[in-house]
Parts: structure tokens; sequence; C-alpha cells
């Protein structure tokens, strides 16, 4: 059984997912469920978009076998805390600005787990740090699922497909393709001597488009997430920021 577990919203990016777990999997299950131990911010949550009779029409569409879609109550108690301690990924990049997000990653991707059984379950590389946050709690914790990440999805212009791009004006979709053109440049141009000069080279790029407020922009050790020097084998151009009232993240392999 392949497992992709989702937000909702869907868009090419999840039912790549979708299909990729198709070729390597009798069935399919698809979760949407917006948790919501995982936003730290009410307001991103509160709107949150949640079109599920359009999500179901392309389930149907691309041929997913299984639908699960509970209720909030039916996956937690009231007041349910706990927290799994995944180390520095929970306080590095995503976990220094978005405190807590990673604690409700691990806690709802447990359950789903513990409820689906999946053999395999697949995630985008989209959410990088995510990937390895949920590698982490598998080997902790011995769950027996294999875990694969898929590509990125993306616009023609570069944009990455995100549930969210669905906030962003015409104006900020403009300003926004800067984060991939900027990830793009970085492994155009890569120069492992040279790290530090071009991460600068980037994050300026990014700070210097109007309408754009860089959080982060790192490149890393694909492993650990600390930063890259000459010797790291797997490197990882990483980035965060607002495009007007809309925040968003991109990444990309830059190779070794
Ligand atoms: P979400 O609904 O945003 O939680 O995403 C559900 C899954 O889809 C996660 O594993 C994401 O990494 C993945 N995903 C989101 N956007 C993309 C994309 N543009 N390309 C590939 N996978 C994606």
């Amino acid at each position: 059984m392949g497992f992709v577990p989702t937000l909702g919203a869907l868009h090419q990016g999840h039912i790549s997912l979708i299909k990729q777990a198709q070729q390597n999997s009798t069935e399919v299950v698809c979760s949407i469920f917006v948790n919501p131990t995982q936003f730290n911010d009410p307001k991103d949550l509160e709107k949150y978009p949640r079109p599920i009779a359009a999500d179901i029409r392309m389930l149907e569409q691309v041929g997913c076998d299984i639908l699960f879609n509970p209720p909030v109550n039916e996956i937690y108690d009231d007041n349910e805390k706990w927290h799994l301690n995944i180390g520095d990924l929970d306080h590095l990049l995503e976990g220094k600005f978005r405190p807590g997000h990673y604690q409700g990653v691990t806690q709802v991707v447990y359950k789903l787990f513990s409820i689906v059984k999946p053999d395999v379950a697949f995630f985008g590389q989209k959410d990088y740090q995510q990937f390895l946050v949920i590698s982490k709690m598998v080997e902790l914790l011995n769950m027996p699922v294999k875990l694969v990440m898929c590509p990125i999805e993306r616009e023609n212009d570069g944009l990455a497909m995100s549930s969210r791009n669905i906030h962003l004006t015409p104006d900020d979709r403009q300003h926004a393709l800067i984060l991939s053109k900027a990830l793009s440049w970085v492994k155009n141009n890569f120069d492992a001597g040279n790290i530090p000069a071009i991460k600068q080279q980037a994050g300026l790029m990014i700070s210097n488009e109007p309408g754009i407020e860089p959080e982060y922009f790192e490149i890393v050790d694909g492993q650990t997430l600390h930063t890259a020097t000459a010797n790291t084998k797997t490197i990882v151009a990483l980035v965060a920021a607002w495009a007007g009232k809309t925040r968003l993240i991109d990444n990309m392999l830059i190779g070794s």
C-alpha cells in the first residue's frame, strides 16, 4: 500500500506524488487533513484553502483508490500534548521561523501512519526539511514504512506549485519568481570553494526584489541542514520568503 498524506487544496504537485505511488504500489491511499497542530499562526490555519469537492474530483480523475479525510476530533483528543525529540531539525531553518511546526508534523504523520499502515509513503522534495524530520521519526520509532522523496513540480515559469499560491496577487506572483531564479542561479554558478559569496549573491537577488521579504536563504548539507562546506556531499539550497502576505518556500539540490 502506498500513502500520500496532504493538507488538501490539491494541485499537480500532489497528483505527481499519487502517480508515483500508483507506479510503486497496488493500492494508493491519499489523506486530506488540515492538521491544526502544525500551524503556528492561527490566521494561516483559518485561511488555509479547503476545496474538498474539487479535491475529490481530482482524486477520482487520477484513479486514487482511497481518500482518508477525517475530522479533527477523530485524530486528536482535546488538548493532546506530546512531542518527539528530533534534535536540531526542530530548530533549524523552518523550525526557527515556525516554532512548533515540526512537532505538529510528527504528531500527525505518526497518527496517519498508525491508522493507514502503509508500506511506502510518498513526500515531496518541496518540503525538504519535512522529509528529513519524518525520516528521523521513522528511524527513532522503528516504524515499518519506507519513505520516498518525489521531485518538485513547478509552473512553466519556475514557481514551485503550492496550495498557498492561490493567495498570491498577480504582482506577488511575478515577484515570487525570484525564488526559483535565485536557486537556479546558485545551481548554475555553483563553486564549492566559494559558498559564502554565492549565498550572499543569491540572498541579495532575493532581498532586492520588490514585494519580497526573505526569511532565510541557506546553502546546507542535505543530511544535517548545517552550513555546507567544500567537502559536503549532498548540497541543497533552501529559501523561505514572504511574497506580500503569503509565505513561500522552495529549494534545489545543488549537487556535489
Ligand atoms: P501539503 O498538502 O502542502 O502538506 O503537501 C502534501 C505533500 O505534497 C507533501 O509531501 C509536499 O511536499 C508535497 N508537495 C507539495 N507541493 C509540491 C510540489 N510542488 N511538487 C511536489 N510535491 C509537492
